[in-house]
Protein backbone atom coordinates (compact mmCIF):
# COMPACT_ATOMS: atom_id res chain seq x y z
CA UNK A 1 0.00 0.00 0.00
CA UNK A 2 1.50 3.64 -0.65
CA UNK A 3 1.03 5.52 2.66
CA UNK A 4 2.62 8.71 1.99
CA UNK A 5 1.72 11.58 -0.68
CA UNK A 6 4.57 12.60 -2.29
CA UNK A 7 5.78 15.92 -3.86
CA UNK A 8 6.81 16.18 -7.58
CA UNK A 9 10.46 15.29 -8.49
CA UNK A 10 10.56 19.41 -9.56
CA UNK A 11 10.84 20.46 -6.07
CA UNK A 12 13.93 18.53 -4.99
CA UNK A 13 16.94 19.99 -4.92
CA UNK A 14 20.86 19.47 -5.25
CA UNK A 15 23.68 21.00 -4.45
CA UNK A 16 25.93 19.74 -7.78
CA UNK A 17 24.77 18.54 -11.26
CA UNK A 18 27.25 16.27 -12.49
CA UNK A 19 24.78 13.97 -14.54
CA UNK A 20 22.57 14.50 -17.33
CA UNK A 21 19.05 14.42 -15.12
CA UNK A 22 16.49 12.55 -16.72
CA UNK A 23 14.45 14.96 -18.62
CA UNK A 24 10.62 15.63 -16.34
CA UNK A 25 7.75 15.24 -18.12
CA UNK A 26 4.06 13.81 -17.59
CA UNK A 27 3.46 10.76 -20.35
CA UNK A 28 0.12 11.25 -21.24
CA UNK A 29 -2.39 7.67 -20.10
CA UNK A 30 0.25 6.05 -18.68
CA UNK A 31 -0.26 6.24 -14.81
CA UNK A 32 3.07 7.57 -14.53
CA UNK A 33 2.75 10.50 -12.44
CA UNK A 34 6.48 11.56 -11.34
CA UNK A 35 9.66 10.89 -13.38
CA UNK A 36 13.19 10.28 -10.69
CA UNK A 37 16.44 9.75 -12.10
CA UNK A 38 16.88 7.13 -9.47
CA UNK A 39 14.57 5.07 -7.14
CA UNK A 40 16.28 4.04 -4.17
CA UNK A 41 14.18 0.85 -2.47
CA UNK A 42 14.61 0.40 1.31
CA UNK A 43 15.67 3.37 4.18
CA UNK A 44 17.98 1.53 5.92
CA UNK A 45 21.72 2.87 6.06
CA UNK A 46 22.43 1.71 2.89
CA UNK A 47 19.49 3.35 1.04
CA UNK A 48 19.51 6.42 3.02
CA UNK A 49 23.22 6.83 2.57
CA UNK A 50 23.18 6.42 -1.32
CA UNK A 51 20.01 9.01 -1.52
CA UNK A 52 22.10 11.32 -0.04
CA UNK A 53 24.89 10.97 -2.29
CA UNK A 54 22.87 10.90 -5.33
CA UNK A 55 20.74 13.51 -4.39
CA UNK A 56 23.98 15.95 -4.20
CA UNK A 57 25.00 14.97 -7.39
CA UNK A 58 21.67 17.03 -8.16
CA UNK A 59 19.82 13.70 -9.17
CA UNK A 60 15.95 13.32 -8.29
CA UNK A 61 15.94 10.68 -6.16
CA UNK A 62 12.57 8.71 -4.57
CA UNK A 63 13.27 6.62 -1.64
CA UNK A 64 10.59 4.36 -1.10
CA UNK A 65 10.53 1.90 2.32
CA UNK A 66 7.85 0.08 3.93
CA UNK A 67 8.31 2.01 7.14
CA UNK A 68 8.32 -0.82 9.51
CA UNK A 69 11.04 0.19 11.46
CA UNK A 70 12.02 -3.43 12.22
CA UNK A 71 15.59 -3.42 9.49
CA UNK A 72 19.02 -4.02 10.54
CA UNK A 73 19.83 -0.35 10.75
CA UNK A 74 16.32 0.19 13.21
CA UNK A 75 18.28 -1.98 15.96
CA UNK A 76 21.71 -0.97 15.16
CA UNK A 77 23.94 0.71 18.10
CA UNK A 78 25.78 2.45 15.38
CA UNK A 79 29.61 1.90 16.98
CA UNK A 80 32.22 2.56 14.80
CA UNK A 81 35.38 1.04 16.34
CA UNK A 82 38.97 1.10 14.67
CA UNK A 83 39.79 -2.18 16.85
CA UNK A 84 37.89 -5.35 17.08
CA UNK A 85 37.86 -8.59 17.73
CA UNK A 86 39.71 -10.93 20.09
CA UNK A 87 43.10 -10.46 17.89
CA UNK A 88 42.63 -6.60 18.11
CA UNK A 89 42.78 -6.18 14.69
CA UNK A 90 42.63 -3.16 12.71
CA UNK A 91 39.25 -2.16 11.55
CA UNK A 92 39.02 -2.93 7.55
CA UNK A 93 40.22 0.55 5.16
CA UNK A 94 39.94 2.37 8.72
CA UNK A 95 42.02 5.38 7.25
CA UNK A 96 39.81 5.95 4.44
CA UNK A 97 36.61 4.48 5.83
CA UNK A 98 36.42 6.85 8.77
CA UNK A 99 37.55 9.86 7.58
CA UNK A 100 34.67 9.43 5.00
CA UNK A 101 31.86 8.38 7.46
CA UNK A 102 32.96 11.36 9.24
CA UNK A 103 32.76 14.16 6.71
CA UNK A 104 29.63 12.79 5.64
CA UNK A 105 27.77 12.56 9.07
CA UNK A 106 29.41 16.02 9.26
CA UNK A 107 27.86 16.90 6.10
CA UNK A 108 24.54 15.52 6.69
CA UNK A 109 24.30 17.21 10.23
CA UNK A 110 24.75 20.52 8.65
CA UNK A 111 22.09 19.90 6.26
CA UNK A 112 19.70 18.71 8.87
CA UNK A 113 20.58 20.98 11.52
CA UNK A 114 20.61 17.56 14.08
CA UNK A 115 23.50 15.75 16.04
CA UNK A 116 24.15 12.59 14.61
CA UNK A 117 28.07 11.51 14.63
CA UNK A 118 29.32 11.73 18.38
CA UNK A 119 32.98 11.09 18.50
CA UNK A 120 34.51 9.57 21.84
CA UNK A 121 36.89 7.53 23.12
CA UNK A 122 35.89 3.61 23.70
CA UNK A 123 37.16 1.83 26.47
CA UNK A 124 38.12 -2.02 25.80
CA UNK A 125 38.53 -3.89 29.37
CA UNK A 126 40.60 -7.04 28.60
CA UNK A 127 38.48 -10.66 29.07
CA UNK A 128 42.39 -12.59 30.28
CA UNK A 129 45.67 -12.00 30.48
CA UNK A 130 46.42 -13.53 27.37
CA UNK A 131 44.09 -10.64 25.67
CA UNK A 132 46.33 -8.42 27.85
CA UNK A 133 49.29 -9.70 26.31
CA UNK A 134 48.22 -9.86 22.90
CA UNK A 135 47.57 -5.88 23.07
CA UNK A 136 51.18 -5.54 24.53
CA UNK A 137 52.37 -7.29 21.78
CA UNK A 138 50.61 -5.19 19.32
CA UNK A 139 50.44 -1.70 20.82
CA UNK A 140 52.81 -0.23 19.00
CA UNK A 141 51.97 -1.67 15.62
CA UNK A 142 48.60 -0.03 16.36
CA UNK A 143 50.12 3.59 16.91
CA UNK A 144 47.75 6.29 18.00
CA UNK A 145 44.36 4.22 17.34
CA UNK A 146 45.19 2.90 21.19
CA UNK A 147 46.27 3.92 24.31
CA UNK A 148 47.10 2.17 27.58
CA UNK A 149 43.64 2.88 29.87
CA UNK A 150 44.16 5.06 32.75
CA UNK A 151 40.57 5.97 33.91
CA UNK A 152 38.48 2.82 34.59
CA UNK A 153 35.94 3.48 37.46
CA UNK A 154 35.22 0.69 39.86
CA UNK A 155 31.78 0.16 38.79
CA UNK A 156 33.65 -2.48 35.95
CA UNK A 157 34.82 -5.95 36.66
CA UNK A 158 38.60 -5.17 35.17
CA UNK A 159 40.96 -7.48 36.47
CA UNK A 160 43.29 -7.59 33.91
CA UNK A 161 43.16 -3.69 32.99
CA UNK A 162 42.34 -2.35 29.28
CA UNK A 163 42.69 -0.29 26.63
CA UNK A 164 41.65 3.09 25.08
CA UNK A 165 40.47 4.11 21.63
CA UNK A 166 40.64 7.54 21.03
CA UNK A 167 39.37 7.97 17.85
CA UNK A 168 35.92 5.86 18.13
CA UNK A 169 32.30 7.25 17.25
CA UNK A 170 28.71 6.24 17.57
CA UNK A 171 26.31 7.62 14.75
CA UNK A 172 23.02 7.86 16.41
CA UNK A 173 21.30 5.97 13.43
CA UNK A 174 17.99 6.23 14.07
CA UNK A 175 18.21 9.83 14.60
CA UNK A 176 20.14 9.83 11.07
CA UNK A 177 17.48 8.21 9.66
CA UNK A 178 14.68 9.76 10.81
CA UNK A 179 16.19 13.08 9.85
CA UNK A 180 17.20 12.01 6.15
CA UNK A 181 13.21 11.03 5.70
CA UNK A 182 12.36 14.34 6.74
CA UNK A 183 14.65 15.96 4.29
CA UNK A 184 13.68 13.57 1.41
CA UNK A 185 10.18 13.91 2.12
CA UNK A 186 10.07 17.76 2.54
CA UNK A 187 11.62 17.62 -1.41
CA UNK A 188 8.88 14.89 -2.76
CA UNK A 189 11.56 12.31 -2.47
CA UNK A 190 10.22 9.62 -0.66
CA UNK A 191 6.94 7.26 -0.46
CA UNK A 192 6.16 4.84 2.36
CA UNK A 193 5.17 1.48 0.11
CA UNK A 194 5.94 -2.28 0.27
CA UNK A 195 7.35 -2.64 -3.05
CA UNK A 196 6.90 -5.95 -4.65
CA UNK A 197 10.25 -6.59 -6.68
CA UNK A 198 8.46 -9.06 -8.85
CA UNK A 199 5.17 -7.69 -9.78
CA UNK A 200 5.75 -4.09 -8.86
CA UNK A 201 8.71 -3.23 -11.08
CA UNK A 202 8.18 -2.85 -14.84
CA UNK A 203 11.78 -2.69 -17.09
CA UNK A 204 11.83 -0.60 -19.84
CA UNK A 205 14.95 -0.24 -22.53
CA UNK A 206 16.03 3.30 -20.83
CA UNK A 207 14.81 2.70 -17.10
CA UNK A 208 12.42 1.15 -14.98
CA UNK A 209 8.77 1.73 -14.28
CA UNK A 210 6.59 1.48 -10.80
CA UNK A 211 3.06 1.49 -12.65
CA UNK A 212 1.54 0.59 -9.03
CA UNK A 213 2.96 3.76 -7.14
CA UNK A 214 2.87 5.90 -10.46
CA UNK A 215 6.58 6.45 -10.75
CA UNK A 216 9.62 6.12 -13.56
CA UNK A 217 13.04 6.49 -13.59
CA UNK A 218 16.18 5.65 -15.33
CA UNK A 219 17.53 3.25 -12.51
CA UNK A 220 16.52 1.10 -9.54
CA UNK A 221 18.61 0.44 -6.84
CA UNK A 222 17.80 -2.09 -4.24
CA UNK A 223 19.24 -1.72 -0.60
CA UNK A 224 17.21 -3.81 0.79
CA UNK A 225 19.18 -4.95 3.49
CA UNK A 226 18.89 -9.15 4.34
CA UNK A 227 16.34 -10.12 1.87
CA UNK A 228 15.67 -13.83 0.37
CA UNK A 229 13.25 -12.84 -2.36
CA UNK A 230 14.90 -10.97 -5.18
CA UNK A 231 14.61 -11.87 -9.30
CA UNK A 232 17.36 -10.08 -10.19
CA UNK A 233 20.17 -10.18 -7.37
CA UNK A 234 18.77 -13.64 -5.90
CA UNK A 235 22.37 -14.82 -6.43
CA UNK A 236 23.97 -13.03 -3.67
CA UNK A 237 24.78 -15.00 -1.09
CA UNK A 238 24.42 -14.13 2.40
CA UNK A 239 25.57 -15.51 5.37
CA UNK A 240 23.50 -13.09 7.61
CA UNK A 241 23.70 -13.01 11.09
CA UNK A 242 21.02 -12.52 13.53
CA UNK A 243 22.02 -9.94 16.19
CA UNK A 244 19.90 -9.46 19.28
CA UNK A 245 20.58 -5.85 21.66
CA UNK A 246 19.20 -4.90 24.88
CA UNK A 247 18.61 -1.54 26.65
CA UNK A 248 19.17 -1.22 30.23
CA UNK A 249 18.72 1.62 32.92
CA UNK A 250 22.08 1.23 34.94
CA UNK A 251 21.16 3.58 37.98
CA UNK A 252 24.05 6.31 39.07
CA UNK A 253 26.31 5.21 35.84
CA UNK A 254 27.49 8.01 34.14
CA UNK A 255 30.19 6.82 31.67
CA UNK A 256 30.58 8.40 28.31
CA UNK A 257 32.08 6.19 26.60
CA UNK A 258 31.60 2.95 24.94
CA UNK A 259 32.93 -0.04 26.91
CA UNK A 260 33.60 -3.45 25.91
CA UNK A 261 34.36 -6.51 27.60
CA UNK A 262 32.68 -9.64 26.07
CA UNK A 263 29.32 -7.34 25.19
CA UNK A 264 29.72 -3.48 24.52
CA UNK A 265 27.52 -1.04 26.29
CA UNK A 266 27.02 2.18 24.76
CA UNK A 267 25.59 5.09 26.60
CA UNK A 268 22.68 7.12 25.43
CA UNK A 269 21.54 9.66 28.04
CA UNK A 270 19.73 9.81 31.60
CA UNK A 271 21.69 6.30 32.50
CA UNK A 272 20.28 4.23 29.48
CA UNK A 273 22.38 2.29 27.89
CA UNK A 274 22.51 -0.09 24.77
CA UNK A 275 23.94 -3.23 25.35
CA UNK A 276 25.24 -6.48 22.50
CA UNK A 277 25.08 -8.34 20.69
CA UNK A 278 24.64 -11.23 20.18
CA UNK A 279 25.07 -13.30 16.70
CA UNK A 280 23.28 -16.13 15.26
CA UNK A 281 23.24 -17.80 11.78
CA UNK A 282 20.04 -19.75 11.97
CA UNK A 283 16.63 -18.58 12.74
CA UNK A 284 17.11 -15.26 10.62
CA UNK A 285 14.19 -13.20 11.56
CA UNK A 286 13.73 -10.22 13.62
CA UNK A 287 12.12 -11.67 17.00
CA UNK A 288 14.00 -11.76 20.12
CA UNK A 289 14.29 -14.59 21.87
CA UNK A 290 15.05 -15.62 25.58
CA UNK A 291 18.12 -17.35 25.30
CA UNK A 292 19.66 -14.33 23.11
CA UNK A 293 18.69 -11.62 26.25
CA UNK A 294 20.03 -14.30 28.91
CA UNK A 295 23.60 -14.08 27.04
CA UNK A 296 23.32 -10.61 27.28
CA UNK A 297 22.82 -10.29 30.68
CA UNK A 298 24.73 -12.92 31.64
CA UNK A 299 28.26 -11.35 30.04
CA UNK A 300 26.85 -7.98 31.17
CA UNK A 301 26.71 -9.46 35.06
CA UNK A 302 30.63 -10.63 34.41
CA UNK A 303 30.95 -6.74 33.42
CA UNK A 304 29.17 -4.61 35.95
CA UNK A 305 29.70 -4.51 39.57
CA UNK A 306 26.64 -2.68 39.85
CA UNK A 307 22.82 -3.45 39.20
CA UNK A 308 20.96 -2.68 36.01
CA UNK A 309 17.16 -3.11 34.58
CA UNK A 310 15.86 -4.70 31.27
CA UNK A 311 14.06 -2.03 29.65
CA UNK A 312 14.12 -3.31 26.06
CA UNK A 313 15.04 -6.33 23.49
CA UNK A 314 14.97 -6.16 19.86
CA UNK A 315 16.50 -8.17 17.17
CA UNK A 316 17.29 -8.01 13.61
CA UNK A 317 19.41 -9.59 10.88
CA UNK A 318 22.46 -8.39 9.77
CA UNK A 319 23.32 -8.21 6.05
CA UNK A 320 26.83 -10.22 6.10
CA UNK A 321 27.88 -11.50 2.20
CA UNK A 322 30.74 -12.76 2.40
CA UNK A 323 33.16 -12.26 5.02
CA UNK A 324 31.54 -9.07 5.29
CA UNK A 325 32.37 -7.10 2.52
CA UNK A 326 29.79 -4.51 0.64
CA UNK A 327 28.69 -5.49 -2.57
CA UNK A 328 27.50 -2.67 -5.04
CA UNK A 329 27.15 -2.10 -8.87
CA UNK A 330 24.65 -2.60 -11.93
CA UNK A 331 23.32 -5.94 -13.14
CA UNK A 332 25.50 -7.20 -15.73
CA UNK A 333 22.09 -7.51 -17.73
CA UNK A 334 19.83 -5.57 -16.73
CA UNK A 335 21.74 -1.61 -16.04
CA UNK A 336 19.17 -0.03 -15.33
CA UNK A 337 18.86 -2.46 -12.09
CA UNK A 338 22.05 -1.92 -9.51
CA UNK A 339 22.66 -2.83 -5.90
CA UNK A 340 24.13 -1.87 -2.71
CA UNK A 341 24.06 -4.50 0.23
CA UNK A 342 26.30 -6.48 2.43
CA UNK A 343 27.07 -3.93 4.65
CA UNK A 344 27.02 -6.46 7.39
CA UNK A 345 27.86 -5.41 10.98
CA UNK A 346 29.42 -2.18 10.18
CA UNK A 347 27.20 -0.41 8.25
CA UNK A 348 27.79 2.82 10.08
CA UNK A 349 31.71 2.88 8.83
CA UNK A 350 31.00 1.47 5.23
CA UNK A 351 27.98 3.22 4.12
CA UNK A 352 29.47 6.58 3.18
CA UNK A 353 32.46 4.97 1.39
CA UNK A 354 30.56 3.05 -0.58
CA UNK A 355 27.50 4.73 -0.96
CA UNK A 356 30.00 7.70 -2.65
CA UNK A 357 31.58 4.85 -4.92
CA UNK A 358 28.51 3.72 -6.47
CA UNK A 359 27.08 7.26 -6.83
CA UNK A 360 29.91 7.82 -9.16
CA UNK A 361 29.53 4.70 -10.61
CA UNK A 362 25.97 5.26 -11.71
CA UNK A 363 26.77 8.57 -12.44
CA UNK A 364 29.30 7.13 -15.29
CA UNK A 365 32.53 8.38 -13.38
CA UNK A 366 34.31 5.17 -12.35
CA UNK A 367 34.29 1.19 -11.78
CA UNK A 368 33.30 0.06 -8.25
CA UNK A 369 36.53 -1.77 -7.07
CA UNK A 370 36.29 -5.63 -8.95
CA UNK A 371 36.31 -7.44 -5.24
CA UNK A 372 33.22 -5.92 -3.98
CA UNK A 373 31.37 -5.57 -7.65
CA UNK A 374 27.59 -7.42 -7.45
CA UNK A 375 28.48 -9.13 -11.03
CA UNK A 376 30.96 -11.21 -9.46
CA UNK A 377 28.03 -13.25 -8.50
CA UNK A 378 27.20 -13.99 -12.00
CA UNK A 379 30.18 -15.15 -13.42
CA UNK A 380 29.87 -18.70 -14.74
C1 LIG B 1 21.89 -6.25 16.83
C2 LIG B 1 22.65 -5.48 15.79
C3 LIG B 1 23.60 -4.56 16.19
C4 LIG B 1 24.32 -3.84 15.25
N1 LIG B 1 25.22 -2.93 15.67
C5 LIG B 1 25.91 -2.20 14.77
C6 LIG B 1 26.84 -1.23 15.19
O1 LIG B 1 27.05 -1.02 16.39
N2 LIG B 1 27.52 -0.51 14.24
C7 LIG B 1 27.29 -0.71 12.90
O2 LIG B 1 27.89 -0.02 12.07
N3 LIG B 1 26.42 -1.64 12.46
C8 LIG B 1 25.73 -2.39 13.37
N4 LIG B 1 24.85 -3.34 12.94
C9 LIG B 1 24.80 -3.62 11.49
C10 LIG B 1 23.93 -2.60 10.77
O3 LIG B 1 22.69 -2.63 11.37
C11 LIG B 1 23.83 -2.97 9.29
O4 LIG B 1 25.11 -2.96 8.70
C12 LIG B 1 22.97 -1.97 8.53
O5 LIG B 1 21.84 -1.65 9.28
C13 LIG B 1 22.54 -2.51 7.19
O6 LIG B 1 21.75 -1.52 6.58
P1 LIG B 1 20.93 -1.78 5.26
O7 LIG B 1 20.37 -0.47 4.86
O8 LIG B 1 21.78 -2.51 4.29
O9 LIG B 1 19.77 -2.81 5.67
P2 LIG B 1 18.46 -2.58 6.55
O10 LIG B 1 18.74 -1.77 7.74
O11 LIG B 1 17.86 -3.92 6.77
O12 LIG B 1 17.52 -1.70 5.63
C14 LIG B 1 16.77 -2.22 4.58
C15 LIG B 1 15.51 -1.39 4.44
O13 LIG B 1 14.83 -1.80 3.26
C16 LIG B 1 13.46 -1.88 3.53
N5 LIG B 1 12.90 -2.81 2.56
C17 LIG B 1 13.29 -4.09 2.33
N6 LIG B 1 12.53 -4.63 1.36
C18 LIG B 1 11.66 -3.67 0.98
C19 LIG B 1 10.62 -3.63 0.01
N7 LIG B 1 10.36 -4.69 -0.74
N8 LIG B 1 9.88 -2.49 -0.13
C20 LIG B 1 10.16 -1.41 0.65
N9 LIG B 1 11.15 -1.39 1.58
C21 LIG B 1 11.87 -2.51 1.73
C22 LIG B 1 13.39 -2.37 4.97
O14 LIG B 1 12.14 -2.06 5.55
C23 LIG B 1 14.54 -1.57 5.61
O15 LIG B 1 14.10 -0.32 6.06
C24 LIG B 1 24.09 -4.05 13.86
C25 LIG B 1 23.12 -4.96 13.46
C26 LIG B 1 22.40 -5.67 14.41
C27 LIG B 1 21.35 -6.63 13.95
Amino acid sequence: MVGQAFLPASNQTGDRQECLPHQQRRPERTGINHIFDHIVVGQGIAGTTLAWCLRRRGLRVLVVDRNRRDGASHVAAGLVTPVTGKRLAKSWRWGELFPAARDFYRSVERDTGTSLFHERPSLRLFASEAERSEYLRRREMLGELVRDATNIPGCFAAPFGGLEMPHAARLDVPAYLDASREQFRAAGGFLAADLDPTRDVELRADGVRLPRLGVEARGLVFCRGFSVSDPWFGRVRFNAAKGEILTVRIPGLREERVVHRGVWLAPVGRELYRCGATYAWDDLNNTPTAAGRAEIVSRLRELLRVPFEVLDHSAAVRPVVDAGYPVLGRHPDRPQLAYFNGLGSKGSLLAPFFAEQLAAHLCGERDVEPALDVRRFFAP
